[in-house]
């Protein structure tokens, strides 16, 4: 074969997760020239970069709108100059998190279900993140760690599930993914494994026929919650994935954050819920944001969020309504708020 022709094939192949995750948008400038965006017109935090650096997937910026500042997945990737603001109120940890992490890696709050830290990386830096300023290089765990944080499981006979989280958890390799899933299956007490993760939305391709075969061999009852928080994140990689997923018998559900100029209004909410439902996924959670510092430009107020969630029940059908909460320290569950 020549050369001419290697090329061809390989430039015809579609790219896999793993070079999309190594190919990630991070300098801004590139972001605006993708997305016709003349800077001078909303500068950029440079100091808000070096804290939290801009990191965003090919796929994803894909479905942002050309030449417009307020598209609503735009502002959720864009370091603004509005994150430097310091308001009171709005600390590094609002939920005391350090408090409940017996082990690197795992966090046991909840009754009946463990938190494991099993990535220590997101696809993507969503700017209003409430584990911004988390040490996740401190909750990376190594292997025995690991053993460690199976161990404290399996000593614990009321810890029925595991929530697999991160960073995302599905940034790690299919072969890491299936060794863990195969450990937390052979605990036998365990009934179910959840988890967490935006890669299902942001980078699609990352649902591989491997990890769906993984997924639908296990013993465990396996919950996917994925993170979407507009509809225009869906597009039809994502659904396919979502498919995928739910025909090999994968709960779906979905959890957002209210998030101010991206989906604080009842007809953003309600087209959201309506197309995930299309593609299998039920609304779960619609988080108030958390009092982190250098988000309150996404800051929503309880009054506000309560009207919207009206709004949701009178125009939808109970179970396309998701639950607003709000995690407070020290509470045994999240709180329902309305
Ligand atoms: C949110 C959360 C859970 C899961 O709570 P559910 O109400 O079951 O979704 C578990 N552990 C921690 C540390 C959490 O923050
Ligand atoms: S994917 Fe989740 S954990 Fe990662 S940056 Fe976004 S909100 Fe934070």
């Amino acid at each position: 074969m020549t050369n001419h022709v290697v090329s061809l094939i390989r430039s015809d192949r579609a790219a896999t997760w793993q070079e999309i995750l190594s190919d990630l948008i991070t300098d801004p400038q590139e972001l605006l020239r993708i997305l016709e965006l003349n800077p001078d017109t909303n500068p950029y935090s440079l100091e808000a970069l070096d804290k939290f650096p801009l990191k965003a997937p090919r796929p994803f910026v894909e479905r942002i709108e050309k030449g417009n500042w307020h598209d609503p997945l735009l502002r959720q990737i864009w370091p603004s100059v509005f994150e430097e603001t310091q308001t009171e109120g709005f600390v590094a940890d609002p939920l005391n998190e350090e408090a409940f992490n017996p082990l690197p890696g795992l966090l046991h709050k909840y009754h009946g279900r463990v938190l494991l830290t099993a990535a220590p990386h997101c696809a993507i830096h969503c700017r209003y993140c409430f584990r911004r300023h988390f040490d996740y290089q401190a909750n990376s765990p190594s292997r025995t760690q690991w053993e460690e944080a199976f161990a404290y499981i399996a000593a614990d006979s009321s810890i029925e599930e595991v929530i697999l989280s991160g960073g995302d958890p599905l940034a790690i390799s299919d072969r890491q993914f299936n060794w863990l899933l195969q450990q937390l299956a052979s605990i036998k007490q365990l009934t179910t494994v959840r988890i967490h993760t935006r890669l299902p939305i942001v980078i699609p391709q990352r649902i591989t026929t491997e990890l769906v075969r993984c997924l639908a061999e296990s013993r465990l009852r396996l919950v996917m919650v994925v993170h979407c928080n507009h509809a225009q994140e869906l597009d039809n990689a994502v659904i396919r994935g979502f498919r995928d997923l739910s025909d090999v018998g994968v709960t779906m559900l979905n959890q957002s954050v209210i998030l101010k100029d991206v989906n604080d209004n009842a007809d953003a909410l309600i087209d959201l819920n309506k197309a995930l439902f299309q593609h299998n996924v039920l609304p779960y959670y619609l988080h108030m944001p958390d009092q982190v510092a250098g988000t309150e430009h996404f800051y929503v107020t309880d009054q506000h969020a309560t009207e919207l969630i009206k709004t949701l029940h009178a125009s939808l059908p109970g179970y396309l309504v998701p639950r607003l909460v709000r995690e407070n320290p020290g509470e045994p569950g999240k709180t329902r708020i309305a």
